[in-house]
């Protein structure tokens, strides 16, 4: 495998910067124990969550898990991911209590961190690339675009090898990085730059994710995938109206790209240039 370079790395003209995620003190929460119970087909409630959820977050969580395991979600991977990760972390401390229910919520300039459920969906299809396949369960290098929050960086920091997550936006770009200091991963780097243009010096990807949607795929992103690897991102579908977007999954195989369309979803729009 190509060894990932080292930080700080050389930027190509467009990259702004680039931040490793320094360590800090706290680990990471214990993984949740079995995700058999996440098989059962009916979710538990979920506790109430009343003021904050500083000091055991880890039983709302679960009922998160087992609620997304009963909708149908049922990567053990990704469902341990988000198990570990706090998303309450993430979000504003007013919006805590609503940070382990299905939902999207505001992250500032406008953005939003997306709903657990179709982060879930989305890394459920990212893990199952062909490259992830023969990799005995485990991604290799991996491509984020919009970082926002960090939210989905810091899953997918359980499940590859290396995540380069590039944000256009710097107060969300520095925000990420604050956000995902104390949970110590060296294999995050967080980029500020336009993520139309990827980044080629971490290329090729065996994943390449995007939380925000334009109408095409940006030529940039197939070139860096790696044959065997697997993109998912929203793309807005040609003929439809405004924010009409769907999943859109593209494998690149050695003969070629493999592309389908799946659900409708809503992401942010995939904007140009850094602001
Ligand atoms: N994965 C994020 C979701 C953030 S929303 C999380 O877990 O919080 C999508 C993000 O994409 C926004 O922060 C937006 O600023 C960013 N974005 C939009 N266009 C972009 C572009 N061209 N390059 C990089 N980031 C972009």
């Amino acid at each position: 495998m190509k060894a990932r370079p080292s930080f700080p790395v050389q930027l190509p003209d467009r990259v702004a910067g680039v931040l490793p995620v320094k360590p800090h003190a706290h680990p990471v929460s214990q993984p949740a124990q079995p995700l058999l119970a996440a098989r059962k087909k009916t979710a538990p409630a979920v506790p109430s969550v009343s003021a904050g959820l500083g000091m055991d977050s880890s039983a709302v969580r679960m009922a998160m898990v087992h609620k997304l395991a009963a909708q149908g979600l049922t990567d053990a991977r990704v469902l341990a991911a988000l198990g570990r990760v706090e998303r309450h972390r993430f979000v504003e401390s007013a919006l805590a209590n609503q940070a382990y229910e299905d939902t999207s919520l505001p992250i500032g300039l406008g953005q939003t961190i997306s709903k657990p459920g179709v982060v879930g969906r989305m890394l459920a299809l990212l893990m199952q690339a062909p490259a992830c396949e023969s990799a005995q369960g485990g991604l290799g290098r991996v491509l984020e675009i919009g970082t926002g929050c960090g939210y989905q960086a810091a899953l997918l920091s359980q499940l590859a090898s290396e995540v380069y997550s590039i944000e256009r936006l710097r107060g969300l770009h520095d925000k990420a990085r604050d956000n995902l200091r104390f949970m110590r991963l060296a294999n995050v780097h967080l980029l500020l730059a336009d993520g139309r243009i990827g980044y080629p010096k971490g290329a090729p990807y065996a994943g390449i994710i995007a939380a925000a949607g334009g109408e095409a795929l940006p030529q940039a992103w197939l070139d860096q995938l790696a044959v065997g690897g697997r993109l998912v991102a929203p793309v807005t579908q040609p003929g439809a109206g405004p924010g009409q977007q769907a999943l859109m999954v593209v494998d690149r195989t050695a003969q070629g790209f493999t592309q389908k369309m799946l659900e409708p979803v809503l992401f942010v729009p995939l904007k140009s240039g850094v602001a």
